[in-house]
C-alpha cells in the first residue's frame, strides 16, 4: 500500500461540532497577534484560578533584556485544577482507566477517589518534611500512583522531576543529583511486557552515587525488597496514618511546577523546568483543540509519564479538562501485537495518541493482528515524537482508521510544554508526512543560516519570533544554559533545533533535526526524506539516513536498513533500493552506503539517535559521546562490527 491521496480534507459534520472550525482558527490566529494581552485573559479563564491574573504576558527574547513571564500575578493550584474543581460534578465519574501489563490487570478511578489518593500522598509528602519549592524525583512504573504523586507535588507546591522507569541507576543518580531531590518515590518493581523492573533496587544502586534522604516505596508486584531503616518508607503503611484530605497550596503562575529532562537523542539531556500557570494552561487548551476533546470520552496518550508526553496528555491535559485518561503500564507488543487495539476495544477508547516508532513497529506486522479487532469506539488518531513518513501515516490511516478518523501529527518539544504545530480535526486539511498549521498564538518563522528570514515555499531552521504559555522558563541551576541554547544562535528568536519545510499552501513538514540536514553536492536534503523514500520499499521496515564527509560531493548519504521480517539482504536488494530512492527523489538522493542493520540505536523514548549512527559513518568510534539514554547499547556494538569496510 504505497499510494493514496496527498490530501484529505476536513469532514463538515465534523467541523460543524468541532471546538474551532477553519473559520475560528483563522480568526484566533490573528486575534492573538494583534491583541494578545485580551486574547489569553479570555482564554485563561477555563482555568479555575485563585486569583485572576491582571498582567498577562511580559516577554523579551533580546540578550539584555530577557524575560519569560506568563500571567505573572494570578495565583492557582494544578492539583485543584486537575482534580478538586471537577468534584462537585464528576466525583463519581471516571478520571484514570488503569490498564496492567497483564491484560487480566485493571482498574477503573473516580474523580473522588483520585482526589483521596492524591491527598494522602501529599500528606505523607509533608510527613516526610517536603515542603513548598522542593524536588521530589519520581521514579514510578505507569501506575495510578505515578500520576497521584505528581499531583502530590503539585498540591503541596514541590517540583516533581520524574524520571522514565527504564532509566539506569547511573541515569537515576544523575537526574536526583542534578536537581538535588531529597525524596525519591519508586515502587518495589515495574513489569513490562511480562518482564520486571526492578525498580527499588535500582534506587538502591543510585543511591550510592547520590545523595537523598527518603525513599518512599509503593508496593506494586508486592516482591521483597530490602527496606533501609531510617531512609526507605512504605507507602501503604505511612498513608494508612494520615488524612485524606490536604488543602492546595496557593502557587503563584510563575512558581516552577516540575523539571523534566529531555530525551538525548541530540546529546546530553537539559533539566527542561516549566511552570504552573503558562504550563497547565497550555496543557488543559491545547489537549482540548487539538483532540477535540471532551469530556466523557476515553482519551489515551501511549507515552510514558516519564517524558513530556506523558506529562501533558496523560496527566495534566486530560485532568485539567475534567476528561477520563487511559494509564497502560505495557508494552504494544505483549501478550501480542494485537494488544494496543484490545485496549482500544475493552476500554472503548475515542482518541488515541502514539509514536510513529509504535506505528512502523506493528506495520511491521502485517494488517491481521489490528483485523483482529473492532476499534469501532476510535474517533480520532494522534503521532508525536518524529517525524512520521507518508508511508506509516497511511498505514495508520487506513488499516488502524479504517480510512474514517482524522490523524493529528503534532509537532512540539519538552520545551514547549505541548503541541505547538498541528491540524486541527474542525479546520485542517491533512497531508500524510506534514504537521500542517501552528495554534493560534504560535509565531513561526523559517531562516537561512545566517538567520535571514527565509519567506514562501522554502526549507530551512525552525524558529519562534514570539513566546506562548507553555513554553519552558529554564534550564533547572543553569539560566546561562537555555539562554544560549535557545536563543542564541538566532537573535531575538527561540531556535526549536529542527529543520522544516513549507509548502506553497503555508503548511509544515519537519524535516528533522538541523544536524540531520545534510548537503550533498550544494543540495540540502532532510534525512527524513531519503528515510520516508527507503521506507516505500516493500523489504524495508525502517531506515535512518545520515550524512558523512565525502571527497567530492561534499556530504555522502549513509542509509542504515532494518528489513521486514524473512527478507534477505544480499547485493541485488541493495541495489534495488538505490534505483528505488533515486526513482522517489532523484539521482541526488542516492545512497553511497547501505548498511544492513537488524536493529538500530533508539532513545528510551524510541527515537533514532542518529548523532551516533553519525559517529559511526565517519568511523569516529571512540567517541560516540553520551550514550546513557540508549534503550539497547547492544545494537550500536553490532553496528560498529559490521560497518562495512570494518
Ligand atoms: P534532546 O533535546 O535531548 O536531544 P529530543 O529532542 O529527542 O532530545 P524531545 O523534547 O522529547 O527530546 O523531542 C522533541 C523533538 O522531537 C522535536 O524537536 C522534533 O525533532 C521531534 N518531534 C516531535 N514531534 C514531532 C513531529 N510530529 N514531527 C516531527 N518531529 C517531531
Ligand atoms: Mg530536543
Amino acid at each position: 500500500m504505497t499510494s493514496g491521496p496527498d490530501r484529505y480534507p476536513v469532514d463538515p459534520a465534523r467541523a460543524a461540532r468541532a471546538h474551532m472550525d477553519r473559520a475560528a482558527h483563522e480568526a484566533a490566529a490573528i486575534a492573538a497577534r494583534e491583541t494578545p494581552e485580551a486574547f489569553w485573559a479570555e482564554r485563561a479563564k477555563r482555568l479555575d484560578w485563585f486569583s485572576f491574573p491582571t498582567r498577562i504576558k511580559d516577554v523579551s527574547f533580546a540578550k539584555d533584556d530577557f524575560r519569560i513571564r506568563w500571567f505573572e500575578d494570578g495565583v492557582l493550584n494544578v492539583a485543584h485544577e486537575c482534580v478538586d474543581r471537577h468534584l462537585p460534578a464528576r466525583r463519581d465519574e471516571t478520571a484514570i482507566i488503569w490498564e496492567g501489563d497483564d491484560p487480566k490487570d485493571s482498574r477503573r478511578i473516580t474523580y473522588g477517589e483520585l482526589h483521596a489518593e492524591v491527598c494522602r500522598m501529599a500528606n505523607v509528602l509533608k510527613a516526610q518534611g517536603v515542603a513548598k519549592g522542593d524536588r521530589v524525583t519520581i521514579y514510578l512504573p505507569m501506575i495510578p500512583e505515578a500520576a497521584y504523586a505528581m499531583l502530590a507535588c503539585a498540591r503541596i507546591g514541590a517540583i516533581h522531576s520524574v524520571v522514565f522507569g527504564g532509566f539506569s541507576p547511573d541515569s537515576l543518580a544523575g537526574r536526583i543529583e542534578d536537581c538535588g531531590s531529597k525524596v525519591v518515590i519508586t515502587a518495589d518493581q515495574g513489569v513490562r511486557g511480562g518482564k520486571v523492573v526492578p525498580l527499588k533496587a535500582n534506587v538502591d544502586a543510585a543511591l550510592t552515587k547520590a545523595e537523598a534522604d527518603r525513599v518512599i516505596v509503593v508496593r506494586h508486584t508486592g516482591a521483597d525488597v530490602p527496606m533501609r531503616d531510617g531512609r526507605d518508607v512504605d507507602y501503604a503503611t505511612a498513608a494508612a496514618g494520615v488524612s485524606d484530605d490536604c488543602p492546595c497550596e496557593p502557587m503563584n503562575a510563575e512558581d516552577p511546577l516540575f523539571i523534566l529532562y529531555t530525551s538525548g537523542s541530540t546529546g546530553k539531556p537539559k533539566g527542561v523546568m516549566h511552570t504552573t500557570g503558562g504550563y497547565l494552561f497550555w496543557a488543559s487548551w491545547t489537549h482540548e483543540l487539538v483532540f477535540d476533546y471532551r469530556p466523557g470520552q476515553v482519551f489515551w496518550c501511549t507515552a510514558d509519564v516519564g517524558w513530556v508526553t506523558g506529562h501533558s496528555y496523560v496527566v495534566y491535559g486530560p485532568l485539567a479538562n475534567g476528561g477520563t485518561t487511559l494509564m497502560f503500564e505495557g508494552v504494544p507488543n505483549h501478550p501480542t501485537v494485537s494488544r494496543f487495539w484490545e485496549v482500544v476495544d475493552r476500554h472503548r477508547v475515542e482518541i488515541f495518541y502514539t509514536a510513529p516508532t509504535a506505528i512502523r513497529a506493528l506495520m511491521r506486522e502485517g494488517e491481521g493482528p489490528v483485523k483482529a479487532t473492532r476499534r469501532d469506539s476510535l474517533k480520532l488518531l494522534g503521532t508525536v515524537g518524529e517525524p512520521i513518513n507518508p508511508e506509516a501515516w497511511r498505514w495508520y490511516h487506513e488499516v488502524v482508521g479504517e480510512g474514517r478518523l482524522p490523524i493529528v501529527d503534532t509537532w512540539w518539544q519538552t520545551e514547549t510544554g505541548g503541541v505547538l504545530v498541528s491540524p486541527l480535526p474542525g479546520a485542517t486539511e491533512l497531508k500524510p508526512g506534514s504537521a500542517t498549521k501552528p495554534l493560534p498564538g504560535v509565531e513561526l518563522q523559517i531562516v537561512d543560516a545566517e538567520g535571514h528570514e527565509l519567506t514562501g515555499a522554502v526549507s530551512g531552521n525552525l524558529c519562534l519570533t514570539d513566546s506562548w504559555p507553555g513554553q519552558m522558563r529554564g534550564v533547572w541551576g543553569d539560566p546561562q544554559r537555555f539562554f544560549d541554547t535557545y536563543f542564541s544562535t538566532y537573535p531575538g528568536r527561540y531556535f526549536t533545533g529542527d529543520g522544516c519545510r513549507r509548502d506553497e499552501d503555508g503548511d509544515y513538514w519537519i524535516t528533522g533535526r538541523v544536524d540531520d540536514v545534510i548537503n550533498v553536492s550544494g543540495h540540502r536534503m532532510g534525512t527524513a526524506e531519503v528515510e520516508s523514500a527507503l521506507v516505500l520499499h516493500e523489504a524495508v521496515a525502517e531506515a535512518a539516513v545520515v550524512g558523512f564527509p565525502h571527497d567530492i560531493k561534499g556530504q555522502g548519504i549513509y542509509a542504515y536498513v532494518t528489513l521486514k521480517a524473512g527478507v534477505e539482504a544480499n547485493e541485488d536488494l541493495r541495489r534495488d533500493l538505490v534505483a528505488h530512492v533515486r526513482t522517489e527523489i532523484g539521482p541526488i538522493a542516492s545512497p553511497d552506503v547501505i548498511q544492513w542493520a537488524p536493529g538500530l540505536p533508539k532513545t528510551r523514548s524510541g527515537k533514532i539517535m542518529r548523532r551516533i549512527l553519525r559517529k559511526i559513518a565517519e568511523n569516529e568510534l571512540s567517541n560516540l559521546g553520551d550514550t546513557s539514554t540508549l534503550a539497547d547499547p547492544g545494537v550500536v556494538d553490532e553496528l560498529v562490527a559490521n560497518r562495512p569496510g570494518a
